[in-house]
């Protein structure tokens, strides 16, 4: 019913902008649409944002709002529409919470949560609508009634312009090894087919329809929101702007948004374990290893197995999160942790990732290249060690060490891919040499420290007053409070 709605009428006369935002379910993209929906409340006092989710999904939203003000109310609100029922428990509706094959269903029932949606926008009929890139279907239904929609994007202004010509340009891993990427400014981009994900491949041909409108929908609305700022990825972030989006705003990093709030930095997306951080406080200034693969990534034991030796054997300070993990201890070396002793900690779940980022004695990043993780540890300033697994890692892998130069491969012989079962093992001497070398502050990676430690200068500067961020954000404001006013929605 429509009181399932807290309507905020303190003052009648101010017209309330009720803007709708549609995450999908996965913590990668539920996280920083909230904290965008945190940025858009805090940072004009008429938009009233409200995350629409399914009920297994809203613990997500609420830790990473931040429990200082539970008990006044909370400016982002919340609404849910039912998951759609593909046979699994109920409350299971998060890629990467629960067991491998969980997670797949629930990616795969994607498209199974447009009537939810469809109703929760016919019902509450919102000034606006802001929806997953992954829900294009939803510009569609804002269209018939006449309201603004735009996209927000998960991932960077390189990889959704990289997708874009790869969907045109449909490369065939049965006859091409590599492919070079037709159409982008900037360097000549060449990347092998295995490193790409497979829903851009000739063979998959499921997926050409679904990408096809997902581009074609990015053209169309009202406008593109992109975590992202535009000092990372100039080039990119101007040929998205002017060539493809009609509008296009680079609000990023949000990470840093949530930072606002004490709380909500340990709890963002999960229940954060903050003994972490008192480890870390008796570590010398930029000597730890922060490894993590943020929240969706399975490693099969031996994967484990070695990356457990190769940090013993790197000799460095590390911080390990190790998650998805079916057989907890399978994976640990025989005496590991006796010898690792103090110089190691393993976190085994969820940790407070943008607060370990953010503190002094992490000195570099092991990361997957999840896009968000890649932004968090941009705007700490941290020089980044790569090791890319699935969907558009690779892409934001090359962005960083062959573009913009704040991060170095760890490992470029082996053969990698974004298809598990085609990736070689990591051997642990190679994990060992690479954390080694990278931690050395005067090294040969000391370029690209220099780099990283610019880069989170101008991340910083980009979302403090009058930044690119900052000034995008407000335009974002004033375009979409105007279209509200006039009921357009182009
Ligand atoms: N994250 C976290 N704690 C963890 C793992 C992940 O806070 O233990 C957060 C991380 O800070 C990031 C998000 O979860 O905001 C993961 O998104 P990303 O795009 O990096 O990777 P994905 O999980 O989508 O592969």
């Amino acid at each position: 019913s429509s009181n399932d709605f807290p309507i905020n009428s303190n003052n009648v006369n101010t017209k309330k902008w009720r803007v709708f935002l549609f995450p999908f379910f996965a913590r990668g993209h539920l996280i920083p649409m909230t904290d965008f929906a945190n940025l858009l409340s805090t940072s004009h006092p008429d938009i009233e944002p409200t995350m629409v989710v399914t009920p297994g999904n809203t613990k997500f939203i609420t830790s990473s709002l931040g429990k200082s003000n539970s008990s006044t109310q909370q400016p982002v609100q919340i609404l849910t529409y039912p998951f759609p029922s593909i046979g699994l428990k109920p409350g299971v509706e998060t890629v990467g919470v629960g067991k491998s094959a969980e997670s797949s269903a629930i990616d795969g029932a994607f498209h199974m949560a447009r009537p939810g949606q469809e109703q929760v926008i016919q019902h509450y009929k919102p000034d606006a609508v802001i929806a997953d890139m992954k829900f294009p279907w939803i510009a569609a239904i804002a269209a018939e009634l006449r309201i603004p929609c735009l996209f927000f994007t998960c991932s960077g202004s390189f990889p959704i312009l990289l997708y874009r010509c790869l969907s045109r340009m449909r490369p065939n891993a049965g006859l091409h090894d590599h492919v070079t990427v037709l159409g982008l400014p900037g360097p000549e981009i060449r990347m092998p087919v295995l490193e790409l994900p497979p829903f851009v491949l000739a063979e998959e041909d499921n997926y050409a329809q679904y990408v096809e409108c997902m581009m074609k929908t990015l053209a169309d609305v009202f406008g593109v929101v992109v975590n992202t700022f535009r000092g990372l990825e100039l080039k990119y972030c101007e040929e998205l702007e002017n060539t493809v989006a009609r509008r296009a705003y680079f609000v990023g990093p949000v990470s840093v948004s949530c930072a606002m709030d004490e709380h909500s930095i340990l709890d963002r997306g999960g229940e954060g374990e903050t003994g972490c951080l008192r480890w870390l406080d008796n570590k010398e200034e930029r000597s730890v290893v922060l490894v993590s693969f943020g929240s969706q990534s399975y490693f099969r034991s031996m994967q484990l197995h070695e990356l457990a030796m190769g940090l013993e054997e790197s000799g460095q300070n590390f911080l390990w999160v190790v998650r998805g993990v079916d057989q907890p201890e399978e994976w640990m070396p025989e005496g590991w942790e006796e010898r690792i002793g103090n110089r190691g900690l393993v976190i085994r779940g969820w940790a407070p990732q943008v607060a370990i980022l953010a503190h002094a004695a992490i000195g570099a990043f092991v990361t997957h290249c999840g896009w968000n993780s890649i932004l968090e540890g941009t705007a700490a300033g941290l020089p980044m060690l790569t090791w890319p697994l699935a969907h558009d890692q690779f892409i934001n892998e090359k962005l960083l060490v062959d573009v913009v130069g704040c991060a170095a491969r760890l490992w470029e012989g082996g053969k990698r891919s974004t298809t598990d079962m085609k990736s070689e093992l990591v051997p642990r001497t190679v994990i060992a040499q690479a954390v080694s070398r990278f931690m050395e502050p005067k090294g040969e990676y000391s370029s690209v420290h220099c780099k990283a430690r610019e880069l989170g200068v101008v991340a910083r500067s980009a979302l403090a007053k009058g930044g690119s961020s900052a000034s995008d954000l407000s335009r974002l404001i004033s375009d979409l409070i105007n279209a509200m006013q006039s009921k357009t929605c182009q």
